[in-house]
């Protein structure tokens, strides 16, 4: 069953609120007034706009002005919590999840839509926990229920197995296959081998396809196929807790995240709905993964994490943190729990509903 004409859009859009330029780096051309990019009610002069932005709070007026015809498309703009993205072109938005172990994970959107006006959304999961699909707005699922089981399930998958909370951004792919390369030489985590990461994100991948999880439900979505083609020497488009310009291309890599992220990914996205390009960046410092978790000593297992970031990567919103042993798209990686590993109840319910 193909949904295009029924994405969800669990997320209150609001206008540009919060917003603020960042320092620009490069100096766009000259904004054109008579092309109204300055509103005659702001009573600001937005020619000046590249030479002050850096301490213009401009949220307001983003919300107001053409930032195609001020020739903003592609200036960095400041998030809440220092992520940063930039202005995303005419019918487009870009999306970034940036996961911390420690609870603190958070989701923001930016789109820039038909008219040029930028408008901003976040998703507030995260450590505060919220009311779940409901709360979203999001009607029932209509997904395969869990079949009587004919897998052993462990005592943390009674809790994945049954929560049926789920969320998507309104996103989706749309593309037969959805080709993704990995760089996993670069920058890697001591002790992890090159091959590492690119073993982790095809399994990832594969069990995002085939709907694997630990709670013996059956059904795997029919319109979502990740193909892992290999390995690359491109990077990300993601630089710290920022997404960068897009290149078209879909890369896994490793690269410094601050704090305790352990993974943060970008996505992009037309209008109407389609999703056309993600990054997926893994942490690389100061901290050591565990390919498994019965070698695992306070670390974060690679493979949860990276099925987290997957999940993200299909269009998949975060739930409640509900601590050890939740569903994979809660917001926070317990360290030293695999669960994550596979999909449960909640997971399995939503990439069903997105791509079923
Ligand atoms: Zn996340």
């Amino acid at each position: 069953m193909r949904r295009n004409d029924a994405i969800h859009k669990p997320l209150t859009w609001t206008v540009a609120l919060g917003i603020g330029l960042t320092m620009v780096t490069s100096s766009p051309a000259e904004a054109s007034p008579e092309r109204g990019c300055a509103p005659a009610s702001s009573g600001i002069d937005l020619g000046g706009l590249v030479e002050t932005v850096g301490a213009l709070d401009i949220g307001q007026i983003l919300g107001e002005v053409d930032v195609v015809a001020c020739d903003l498309v592609g200036v960095p703009i400041e998030l809440p919590g220092g992520l940063e993205v930039p202005i995303p072109a005419a019918g487009e938005s870009v999306t970034i999840a940036v996961d911390d172990s420690g609870g603190t994970s958070q989701v923001e959107t930016v789109m820039t839509d038909a008219d040029g006006v930028l408008h901003h959304a976040s998703d507030s999961h995260g450590a505060a926990g919220h009311g779940g699909s409901a709360a979203l707005g999001l009607p029932p699922m209509g997904s395969p229920r869990a079949q009587p089981g004919t897998t052993e399930t462990t005592s943390e998958d009674s809790q994945r197995c049954n929560d049926p909370e789920n969320a998507a951004y309104g996103y989706r792919w749309m593309s037969d296959s959805v080709p993704f390369s990995v760089n996993g030489s670069e920058r890697r985590p001591d002790g992890v081998s090159s091959a590492t990461l690119g073993s982790t994100a095809g399994t990832a991948a594969e069990r995002w396809n085939e709907g694997s999880n630990s709670c013996g439900l059956s059904g795997a979505p029919s319109q979502l196929n990740l193909v892992h083609e290999g390995s690359t020497s491109r990077d990300a488009n993601i630089s710290g807790s920022s997404c960068t310009a897009r290149d078209g291309r879909n890369v896994v890599d490793w690269g410094p995240h601050s704090g305790s992220v352990y993974g943060v990914t970008c996505f992009w996205a037309y209008s109407s709905g389609e999703i056309v390009e993600f990054d997926l960046r893994m942490d690389s410092s100061d901290r050591e993964y565990a390919l498994d978790a019965d070698s695992c000593s306070d670390q974060v297992v690679l493979i949860a994490g990276v099925m987290h970031e997957f999940g993200h990567a299909t269009g998949m919103a975060h739930v409640t943190e509900r601590g050890e042993g939740d569903l994979t798209m809660s917001p926070s990686t317990t360290r030293c729990d695999d669960s994550a590993a596979l999909l449960g109840y909640g997971d399995h319910l939503g990439i069903m509903d997105l791509y079923g």
